[in-house]
């Protein structure tokens, strides 16, 4: 058959024939183009209106195109109209021949209105189609009169119009021999898809011209149009309606091609916008899906088999609050503009936060092939639910979801830190291979996530439309200090070590590769070793230790590893980490107990040093410091070191005296370590000497007479904190009691009463834990001993106070306003030893007075005691007043505490 002169037109799939259809030139020749411009059709036309110019085809010698100035065609309602243009149609009968004219048809654009005639010729008999109706004409292919009108003020009126007509026809009677079934069977059987099943099979009689050599030719033809699967096709072939031959076909399937682009926005709801690429959305074509590119371009052959929606290989979005966008494709280029999809403000914003989730997430995807190609293969693509009914959040639950805007917040499905966090949520959980998915490092993990894309230590500006970012991971939050037991707020504590590492990283390596390389290469270290750390699965106290082990290089973590010490340092700002909580040397010393006179006492503590390489220092020395007047004066001894162990000696001491000591160790570079910390703030504490007991309890039973008050500040839910019962860690607090299991403390945290206790006293309260009265009659002198833990911000602030019956007998350390950071921070169970008078009777209360500022553990206390002393009887008599200090000094040891003792105590009252 003919199908030889074919275009072998292959595109896109080797298996697909586009073919092409039958077109001629038009020429545009100006010497033609003067001489057809004379014809008496056009010369007429141009009588009536003289504004008109026209471009006319060769062929035929009509006005392909001719435009002017409006000719009014009054009232746009398609009846009038059509009525108007026919008549003005015979009104120049020799321009447009009516008569070879099939029907008017109008359809109503946003640019103007188009009205179209085909040209027909006139059949000598008529003939069946295949469905048994009777045809009378042929239309003439792509031939005939096209009409363009603008409106203005609700009348149209005609601006240009096409004339492409064969005039060959005009007076022509056409007759068909073959019928329409032959011309179907031929063109499905012996056509380009022979063995496919065809469908949609439609026919028409038209007249084709075809340039051939020799001239034009205008043939008579069966049109059949049919559609089959394999391969894809919307066949149009033609056969002869006289012959019967096959003489062109070819495949209508189109190429659609373009590219889709995103008006979002850039980062968060501040107004800047950004276009980008709407990448890797799936396009669902009848032939197979296919996906945009790089470029947010496509191409494929036919029809869509579905809308083309927000959906593609990294993500899907999903709008909550109605229909979801359907991507109308045009081909060429298209931005997507919320602005432009509706005229309703609130539509306009659901839209934009369908479109910003699309490519805010094809965003951390692109992030994730390179440092976490591993969780793009376990988790390839998110389902993500834009603009849920509530306010202010966004939440992770395998899904990505996020709420609309209202009550003082942006939508979060439009700020792009909040994409990234939710997702981040999924990467910890893709990402793990051992350890627990804990919730704290999850927000923590989250909030990393989004400022490796952000670069910014603010965590989503503009959350409120105020503009306020919701989290900042810039400031130093500490551990175990600052964990509040809400995960966002403790993540920042993990957050902000990984910023730190970040910087120490940066100034690691533009030391040694020069500013702009040495950031770039900082960034890509941190991101991998971030994700490294980060599979085993640590808790927030061991994330440094996991930084550690990811960051090793030799399977030795005994030699350090490439970025230790600025782990060291960046996790040390934050209290994890060997520096965190000790600093570079770790001192460690169990208290030394209750003494007898008559000897010394000695000290033994052990040392570590951590990350010794991270620092050029050497030890330079260690001693003790001790006093035996209540911390009015310090007397030092020196501590050998030998092998990390510290040893020394406190000298004897008389009997009946407390003695306070602290350890310190400085290094060649004068960084000064203390144990306790606080020194002189917090020492350790020792009795010397004989006495009985006259009443302990380790708290193991309830109460005991103990009862507790808020006396000063507002009645509240945990105004009066205290609580007898287990400390779980929270606010400074111990983790367990000092024995047993159960101690008395200022709120213990956790969950009670249906509240979330975190562990630290209240803002402007004054309240009070008191023991119940007990008998001391008999003695001269007593000692109130007790196990302590307390953390209590600086006196000047905030006290912690004991009393004995009404006199205040303790309190904390207080410095000045202009210091007023000297907290009083026990870091393990202290012993706490308290001497008085001989009393009958007495009763021993705690209290916590708290100021509007800070706030801390407050007291955690255990194991308490009451002792009596009985002296010997010859040094009750008190001394007379002269001479008394001169013999007490030179003469004995005893008295001299026991003078102080004294002195002290009068002070305190
Ligand atoms: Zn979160």
């Amino acid at each position: 058959m003919l199908i030889c002169f074919l275009l072998p037109s292959f595109a896109f799939r080797a298996d697909s024939f586009q073919g092409q259809e039958p077109h001629r030139i038009v020429n545009n020749r100006f010497y033609e183009q003067h001489l057809l411009s004379q014809s008496d059709s056009w010369s007429d036309f141009l009588s009536d209106y003289d504004s008109w110019d026209a471009r006319f085809d060769s062929n035929s010698g009509f006005p392909l195109r001719a435009w002017g100035k409006g000719i009014a065609m009054g009232e746009v309602s398609s009846t009038h109209l059509t009525g108007e243009l026919l008549g003005f149609l015979s009104n120049h009968s020799e321009l447009f021949h009516p008569k070879s004219l099939g029907e008017l048809q109008v359809n109503h654009g946003r640019a103007g209105i188009y009205a179209h005639l085909e040209q027909h010729v006139s059949l000598k008999e008529p003939v069946l189609d295949s469905q048994g109706r009777k045809i009378e004409q042929a239309s003439v292919w792509r031939a005939g009169v096209d009409l363009f009108l603008k409106e203005v003020d609700g009348e149209a009126k005609l601006t240009m119009f096409g004339v492409e007509l064969y005039p060959e026809l005009f007076h022509q009677e056409l007759v068909v021999t073959l019928s329409a079934q032959e011309a179907i069977e031929i063109a499905t059987r012996e056509g380009w898809a022979p063995f496919s099943e065809h469908y949609d099979v439609k026919e028409r009689l038209v007249v084709l011209p075809i340039v051939e050599a020799g001239g034009l030719q205008l043939k008579l033809a069966w049109e059949i149009k049919s559609k089959t699967k394999n391969p894809v096709g919307h066949w149009v072939a033609f056969v002869d309606a006289v012959q019967g031959d096959l003489f062109h076909i070819f495949n209508e399937v189109r190429f659609l091609e373009g590219s889709l682009f995103a008006e979002h926005d850039t980062r968060t709801v501040d107004g800047d916008r950004s276009v980008s690429a709407l990448r890797n959305l799936r396009i669902p074509a009848e032939e197979g899906t296919v996906h945009t590119d790089e470029l947010g371009g496509f191409s494929f052959l036919g029809d869509l088999q579905e809308d083309v929606l927000l959906r593609g290989i990294r993500t899907r979005v999903f709008n909550a609050s109605g229909d979801e966008l359907v991507l109308e494709l045009n081909g060429g280029e298209q931005v997507w503009v919320a602005e432009e999809l509706s005229e309703d403000t609130a539509t306009q914003e659901e839209l934009i936060a369908e479109l910003d989730q699309y490519v805010f997430q094809t965003y951390i995807y692109d992030w994730a092939d390179i440092y976490a190609p591993h969780v793009v293969s376990s988790w390839p693509r998110t389902d993500v639910n834009v603009n849920l009914n509530d306010v202010c959040n966004a939440y992770f639950d395998g899904e990505l979801n996020f709420y609309k805007s209202g009550e003082g917040c942006n939508n979060t499905g439009r700020i792009a830190d909040v994409s990234y966090h939710e997702w981040g949520h999924g990467f910890h959980y893709y990402n793990l291979v051992s350890g627990v998915y804990d919730g704290t490092m999850s927000e923590g993990i989250a909030d990393v996530v989004a400022f490796l894309q952000t670069e910014d230590h603010r965590i989503s500006p503009y959350f409120t439309t105020s503009g306020d970012a919701i989290r900042n991971v810039s400031r130093n939050r500490v551990y175990p200090d600052d964990v509040v037991n809400e995960v966002h707020t403790d993540g920042l504590i993990f957050g902000g070590a990984v910023w730190d590492l970040w910087d120490a990283m940066d100034e690691k390596y533009t030391a040694e590769l020069g500013e702009e390389e040495g950031l770039i290469e900082s960034k890509e270290q941190l991101q991998h070793l971030f994700v490294k750390a980060m599979e085993s699965g640590p808790e927030l106290v061991t994330s440094y230790e996991a930084f550690l082990f990811a960051d090793d290089d030799n399977a030795d973590l005994s030699d350090g590893t490439p970025h230790l010490c600025e782990l060291v340092d960046a996790f040390g700002e934050h209290g994890l980490g060997p520096k965190g909580q000790e600093g570079f040397y770790s001192l460690s010393h169990e208290p030394i107990g209750p003494q007898l006179e008559g000897t010394s006492y000695t000290i033994t503590a052990n040392l570590q040093q951590n990350a010794a390489d991270c620092i050029d220092a050497q030890i330079a020395g260690a001693a003790i410091y001790f006093s035996t007047d209540d911390g009015l004066n310090w007397s030092t001894q020196q501590l050998s070191i030998t092998d990390d162990v510290l040893q020394g000696n406190i000298p004897e001491q008389s009997s009946h005296q407390s003695v306070l000591y602290y350890l310190e160790l400085k290094d060649t570079e004068g960084r000064i370590s203390r144990l306790p910390e606080g020194g002189i703030i917090n020492p350790f504490q020792f009795y010397i000497g004989e006495r009985e007991e006259i009443f302990c309890t380790d708290f193991e039973e309830w109460s005991e007479g103990f009862t507790h008050d808020l006396l000063a500040g507002q009645q509240q839910e945990g105004a009066d904190d205290w609580m007898w019962g287990t400390p779980i860690g929270y606010g400074g607090d111990p983790d367990s009691a000092y024995s047993g299991i159960y101690v008395w403390g200022n709120d213990l945290g956790g969950e009670i009463n249906g509240e979330s206790y975190n562990g630290e006293y209240q803002n402007d309260k004054h309240n009070r834990l008191s023991s119940p009265f007990y008998d001391t009659s008999g003695y001269d002198r007593l000692v109130i001993e007790f196990k302590r833990w307390l953390q209590v911000e600086d006196g000047y602030y905030d006290q912690a106070q004991i009393y004995i019956n009404s006199d205040l007998a303790w309190t904390n350390h207080e410095s000045r306003s202009e210091i007023g950071d000297e907290h009083h921070k026990d870091e393990q169970w202290m012993t706490h030893v308290l001497l008085t008078e001989g009393h009958s009777e007495i009763q021993v209360s705690w209290d916590i007075v708290s100021d509007a500022g800070l706030t801390m553990g407050g007291w955690n206390i255990d194991d308490f005691c009451i002792y009596g002393v009985s002296l010997p009887k010859e040094k009750v008599k008190k001394p007379d007043e002269k001479g008394c200090s001169h013999i007490a000094f030179e003469q004995s040891k005893h008295y001299l505490g026991f003078f102080v003792m004294l002195f002290l105590y009068y002070r305190r009252r």
